[in-house]
């Protein structure tokens, strides 16, 4: 059986999915977290119920990988390495180098830390994860699968700020948009669950998690996304402050004597959004368990759900109507309440949900009416899925061992 491996790998863990392809059956998942530590975390999922958690040190990321890869072979998971066909790693910033997932070169990894300066935190860790799996396995397609690369269809009057042009030409300054393969993913599935072709719909989607965005999506291609230059923009999201006018910044500064840009950076990526606001938690679910009688998670919620509302009012008018909107994410799949609120307060776009089909959480489903205009959908993401689908793509292009 051919399998292939999707890796997201962060300065500290590898999450990983291992596939049967094409079927895309996953046969075992994992993370290993606190990697550099005394204390790493090695935890196998497999054999549909069973896991594998222990406590081991473990230095760096070749280490881990050989670590899962020993594991996987000893709990005849795999019989040999030679079973895995490739290897689809998820990286952050693809600048404008990639509009679409490509076969790692030392040319592609070489831009991919490149690009590290859009991507500090990010980058640098998945550019370690592809050079772990590369040594230990330099015969197997390596796939770079970019959040970024859906968005290049953008064309200028969305991606750029309305700031001198020359900021554009001499650094790229521009927006990238984040959350692509999600976005992809959805939108792809949307296209087969309303039995109609991509290229004839207008689609909304809403990636509501920790970290949120949206998308308006026209015949399969990313029109305009929330996020930008960095993930900071757009939403009010789990720890980000969205949007925000940047003039509040240096006032803020001297007001509250921070002392650098990266710190106030920092704060509004790390002790805003609903955290900030709230301040109990950056997590939906602890902000709504206690709604009722705290007047600021109240203000939270009611924020979070009105710059959504106001993203998809001002997708629809840029992509002239809309077909589809579709709720995806942590709190998109789960949240029935802000799905019904959202669909309701935007009524005049010609939404109507269907409370029982809402009534749902976590699984692919159409949850708006049979008469309503706009078709609202739910449906979990799969980026591992579509990391691993563009490795099947590609590997048969492959040109580098
Ligand atoms: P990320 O991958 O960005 O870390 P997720 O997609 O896992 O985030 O989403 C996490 C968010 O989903 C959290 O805010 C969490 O509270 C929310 N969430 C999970 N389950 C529910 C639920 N039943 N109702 C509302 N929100 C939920």
């Amino acid at each position: 059986m051919v399998k292939t491996m999707a890796i997201n790998a962060g300065s500290s863990s590898l999450k990983w999915k291992l596939y049967d392809m094409p079927e895309e059956v996953v046969v075992a998942s994992g993370i290993i977290e606190r990697i550099g530590e005394k204390d790493s975390i090695f935890s196998i999922n497999y054999n549909e119920d069973k896991q594998l958690k222990s406590t081991v040190t473990i230095t760096d990321h070749e280490e881990a990988v050989q670590m899962l890869l020993k594991q996987l072979i000893e709990l005849s998971v795999l019989t040999g390495y030679d079973e895995i066909s490739g290897v689809g790693h998820r990286v952050a910033a693809g600048g404008e180098y990639f509009s679409d997932s490509v076969v790692v070169t030392a040319d592609v990894l070489q831009k991919i830390e490149l690009l590290s300066e859009l991507a500090p935190l990010h980058n640098p860790a998945n550019a370690t994860g592809i050079r772990a799996f590369k040594k230990i396995l330099p015969d197997i397609t390596s796939v770079a699968v970019f959040d970024t690369s859906f968005h290049q269809t953008m064309d200028k009057v969305h991606f750029l700020y309305s700031i001198p042009y020359e900021y554009y030409q001499k650094h790229n300054a521009r927006k990238y948009g984040y959350h692509g393969t999600s976005h992809k993913y959805v939108s792809l599935r949307a296209a087969e669950m309303l039995d109609r072709p991509i290229e004839d719909l207008k689609i909304i989607s809403c990636h509501l998690g920790n970290g949120a965005s949206i998308c308006a999506i026209k015949g399969g291609e990313s029109v305009d996304t929330s996020m930008g230059f960095t993930p900071l923009a757009g939403l009010t999201m789990g720890t980000r402050s969205g949007d925000v006018d940047v003039s509040l910044l240096p006032f803020i500064m001297e007001k509250e004597n921070i002392k650098t840009i990266a710190e106030m950076i920092e704060i509004l990526n790390s002790e805003s959004g609903l955290k900030g606001i709230s301040g109990i938690s950056n997590d939906m679910r602890d902000l709504k368990a206690v709604q009722a009688t705290d007047e600021r998670a109240s203000l939270a919620l009611e924020m979070f759900k009105d710059r959504i509302k106001k993203y998809i009012g001002s997708y629809a008018a840029t992509l002239n109507g809309v077909d589809a909107i579709v709720f995806t994410a942590g709190i998109g799949e789960n949240d029935i309440t802000l799905r019904k609120e959202i669909s309701e307060e935007l009524s005049f776009l010609g939404i109507e949900i269907d409370e029982e089909k809402n009534d749902c959480r976590g699984k692919e489903k159409i949850i708006s009416s049979e008469t309503s205009k706009v078709k609202v959908l739910l449906i979990p993401t799969d980026e591992e899925a579509m990391i691993a689908q563009d490795v099947e793509r590609l590997k048969e292009t492959s040109v580098y061992s």
